[in-house]
């Protein structure tokens, strides 16, 4: 990075929102439970680096990635304490989960077999499924998990299970289930120090359930999956991302004069487009084509017209008053008192905010502000 992080498509991290966010999760926690931020996928698409760095800087030293490539990268840039690797690892990579200190998620009986003979010595939790069915040993499993992990040499140091739905009655029921799994596998001798089943969605709604940690992701950056989701306690959470880009030239169509790929775009009448220096190889969605993606330009609405590009959007800025090659264009975030979210963006293209901010590429420089 040269210093100069706003020049053709960017992010802005809100620091004060992160911050916001950090604190009002951490007044929900129940006793004796700590943050264990999400980090995986790039920090949902904010940069794992600028936001492990300043939540390390708040204090926090536990935290969770979805590969172990992942959390090797955040050691590479010096974030200490524990990285939990929620997904699976491939037995080729787990030298990297032990160099680097990392703790490795224990998804089934026969990850276990494959662990206590190739590296019984890693950090580990042991993954339970509770009823959403993805990763994790079955309740009837548990007997044979524990004698894998014996005569295997495996120490678990903890135990989690992912709750699936935001219904009261069945994250209960999962709740109790886990406990039932902790226990049965605590009689079996093993010492499992710390459990934990909290997430986002949970810690806002039924923080009473309890456990050494809550692994958050969505909320801490300021979002839920849905619009419908962000009444209650979540009402508190400040969106943390903004994403912008650069408007790298206007021209005049005349009507009737078509632009953009297949000449999709057709103008109705004199039109003064505005050409973005974004596409969809930066994570905007194609989807958001022909119409339905807006952006601010001047604190006003434009809508997305044509197909967007892998590198390019176009933009109809009639009604946009004047716009110049060098303007900033806000696809998510403020200008000029208007407001366009990740619930907008990701209503407009049929998905939830997690998959619109966690696309969100390389390509991009991301500033925290
Ligand atoms: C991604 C993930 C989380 C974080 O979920 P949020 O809803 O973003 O808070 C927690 N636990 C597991 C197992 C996950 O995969």
């Amino acid at each position: 990075m040269n210093g100069y992080e706003r020049g053709r498509a960017w992010i802005e991290l809100d620091r004060a929102a992160l911050e916001k966010n950090l604190s009002c999760l951490q007044s929900l926690l129940p006793p004796g439970c700590r943050l264990m931020p999400a980090l995986k996928a790039n920090a949902y698409g904010h940069g794992a680096y600028l936001i492990g760095r300043e939540l390390a800087r708040q204090g926090i030293d536990c935290f969770c990635t979805a590969t172990a490539r992942e959390g090797a990268a955040l050691r590479e840039q010096g974030i200490w304490g524990d990285i939990l690797v929620l997904g699976y690892t491939h037995p080729e990579e787990l030298e990297l989960v032990e160099s680097r200190g990392l703790i490795q998620t224990v998804p089934d009986l026969s990850y276990a077999e494959m662990l206590a003979e190739r590296r019984p010595h890693i950090r580990l939790h042991l993954a339970i499924d509770t009823g959403m069915h993805r990763l994790g040993a079955e309740p009837k499993e548990l007997a044979a998990l524990a004698k894998i992990c014996h005569k295997g040499k495996l120490r678990p140091e903890g135990a989690y299970t992912h709750l699936c739905t935001g219904d009261k009655a069945f994250s209960c029921l999962q709740a109790e289930r886990f406990s039932q799994a902790v226990n049965a596998l605590k009689k079996r001798g093993l010492n499992l120090k710390k459990t934990h089943l909290l997430s986002s969605g949970s810690l806002l709604s039924f923080p009473e359930l309890g456990g050494d940690y809550a692994r958050v992701g969505i909320a801490l950056y300021g979002l839920m999956s849905r619009r419908e989701e962000t009444a209650g306690r979540a009402a508190a959470l400040c969106p943390v991302l903004s994403l912008k880009a650069r408007v790298a030239a206007v021209r005049e169509l005349a009507a009737g004069e078509g632009a953009g790929y297949g000449l999709c775009f057709r103008a109705g009448r004199p039109t003064q487009l505005a050409v973005l220096s974004i596409g969809y190889a930066d994570g905007l969605p194609a989807s958001l084509s022909e119409g339905r993606g807006r952006v601010l330009i001047n604190g006003r609405q434009a809508p997305i017209v044509g197909r967007i590009c892998m590198d390019q959007t176009l933009v109809d800025v009639t009604e946009a008053g004047k716009v110049c090659a060098g303007d900033e264009a806000v696809l998510i975030g403020e200008s000029g008192g208007q407001r366009l979210s990740a619930y907008d963006m990701a209503e407009a293209a049929g998905t939830i905010t997690n998959e619109i901010v966690s696309r969100l590429g390389e390509r991009l420089t991301r500033v925290m502000l």
